[in-house]
């Protein structure tokens, strides 16, 4: 047993792969191989599944012909997926059975005092304002006008004449983003002190329970930009690291469109990087000087259709030499 928590890569580096797959079908441990064969639990071919030792990549010869995986998978599948497929276990249940195995603890996490992150005190709701209100009209012109129902605007304090957009993760609220509606204020976003702009993500407000695929976008401006085609997530900037738990809790996304501004595409590249062994993940050509909502929801419609998965290191630098985009 290591005493020692650590992140989840090593817990799959660990993995007892061999005691854990005999639980669901018959192995054939090849000693010392690099590959542990084992017949296939979801198609059942003999000695089709080939896990690798050092990657943990699954691979079935014959779901990967198509046709015989069920609608479970395609026949690949890493040691995450994989778990999770198996045990039929959440992505949150898949992280605990993958520590609790390896015997390589989860990182701890200490319970903070809940932050007072409500809506300020001088805020005024929007519907009770004038339609020319800069508020509402900032909202309107840039196409999210669904948001004036929910949104204030503060006038006093900290956040002076900013729209106030609340902010959720699916049904539970986490704060706020003050948004400037005048150029001349900067920044352009601010959120109150302590809320967990690092590891939670913005859901958008329709979120769609049953959609399999999602927009990564960085502000609530952005992903709302989507609500007319599809589902979309806000990651208060550029996506962090801390934020994988609560992208890979929303169990039915399946396929993430990497919508961050233009000018962002290395944090696109290190996003991707993290979210690899549980979505599958696709860039779009998002020109360098715009984002989502200057965009338009048409603009972000016809850029999906140029969208182009990608799997490697090696995908991810094609596209962005074809692209001619700055890494
Ligand atoms: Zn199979």
């Amino acid at each position: 047993m290591n005493d020692r928590s650590a992140g989840l890569q090593e817990a799959i580096d660990s993995f007892p792969l061999v005691s854990w797959l005999s639980k669901h079908t018959r192995t054939y441990p090849n000693e010392g191989g690099a590959v542990v064969y084992a017949d296939c639990p979801v198609c059942t071919g003999r000695k089709k599944l080939g896990i690798y030792r050092s990657k943990k990549l699954a691979v079935c010869g014959r779901c990967k012909d198509g046709g015989h995986g069920q609608g479970k998978w395609e026949g690949v599948a890493n040691l995450p997926r994989l778990v999770k497929m198996l045990e039929g276990t959440s992505w949150r249940d898949t992280f605990k059975l993958i520590h609790a195995l390896s015997g390589i603890p989860e990182p701890e996490w200490k319970p903070e005092e809940a932050p007072d992150v409500s809506i300020p005190k001088d805020a005024i709701s929007l519907t009770s304002c004038h339609e020319e209100e800069p508020g509402v009209s900032y909202l309107r012109t840039r196409g999210v006008g669904h948001l004036v129902e929910s949104a204030s605007l503060c006038i006093g304090g900290k956040y002076h004449e900013r729209v106030i957009l609340p902010c959720y993760y699916r049904d539970e609220y986490i704060g706020f983003e003050a948004k400037a509606i005048y150029p001349s204020q900067t920044p352009k976003s601010l959120y109150p002190p302590g809320m967990a702009t690092r590891k939670k993500v913005y859901t958008l407000r329709d979120w769609r329970q049953k959609a399999t695929w999602a927009a990564v976008t960085e502000s609530v401006v952005d992903c709302e930009t989507f609500s007319p085609i599809g589902n979309a997530i806000g990651c208060f900037g550029v996506f962090k690291r801390g934020q994988l738990a609560s992208l890979v809790e929303l169990d039915q996304i399946k396929d993430l469109y990497w919508f961050l501004d233009g000018d962002a595409w290395k944090h696109v590249q290190s996003g991707i990087k993290a979210c690899a062994p549980f979505v599958r993940n696709h860039v779009v050509p998002m020109p360098n000087d715009q984002d989502p909502n200057s965009l338009g929801t048409e603009g972000c419609g016809l850029l999906m259709e140029s969208a182009r998965e990608v799997r490697t290191d090696l995908d991810f630098l094609e596209v962005t030499h074809e692209w001619g985009k700055d890494l």
